[in-house]
């Protein structure tokens, strides 16, 4: 072989590497659509939304979104705790559950406090700490809320107001080394779910 075409495949090896980088970097670099601050996850208005729908948002542009969205509902839900390794946050409407979570969903709001325990203000959400186990959670569809975190070691559910639950989920996204691909609040005329889920 001539010494001179050694090199090509050494050469091609290397630009390959180098364009490898480039997009690495640019991917992991996008920035926040509000601010331009590096982005953490993606905020759509509903769950699963058509990719160009999602936003990418830093954490603290996503939170102030969710305060908005937490605190413009005027329905009721229940918000478990989001767990890392599940790659979507959202709430859903009731209709879209089946009739067991339906029915619980029921039964659990029956027992939301009329005031939040932190604030005093209105209480809309029932909200479900959880040890961070995600395959726990993503039971909850098939098998039902109490079921599923019965040995999770979780709390007792707590009432709580838009606020005060979006502060919880900023608490546990900051301590989580987490991206969620797709995150959203609760909208809409019916109660519903937030939950971690994979869909
Ligand atoms: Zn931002
Ligand atoms: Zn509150």
């Amino acid at each position: 072989m001539n010494s001179s075409m050694i090199w090509i495949p050494i050469v091609v090896v290397a630009l390959l590497a180098v364009v490898f980088w480039i997009v690495r970097k640019r991917s992991a670099s996008r920035a926040c659509v509000r601010c331009g601050a590096p982005a953490a996850h993606g905020y759509s208005k509903a769950a699963e939304s058509d990719l160009k729908d999602i936003a990418h948002l830093c954490h603290s542009c996503l939170l102030a979104q969710l305060e908005k969205d937490y605190s413009g509902y005027t329905k009721r839900a229940v918000a478990v705790q989001p767990v890392a390794g599940l790659p979507c946050y959202v709430f859903r409407p009731k209709s879209e559950w089946n009739e067991k979570l339906r029915k619980e969903l029921d039964s659990m709001l029956g027992r939301l406090e009329s005031k939040c325990i932190s604030c005093g203000g209105d209480a809309r959400y029932l909200w479900l700490d959880c040890a961070a186990d995600t395959s726990i959670v993503a039971d909850i569809p098939e098998k039902g809320i109490a079921n599923s975190l019965s040995t999770s070691g979780g709390s007792s559910p707590t009432s709580l107001c838009g606020k005060c639950s979006v502060k919880r989920v900023g608490e546990t996204l900051s301590r989580q080394d987490a991206r969620y691909v797709e995150v959203c609040g609760p909208h809409g005329p019916e109660d519903g779910l937030v939950i971690a889920m994979g869909y």
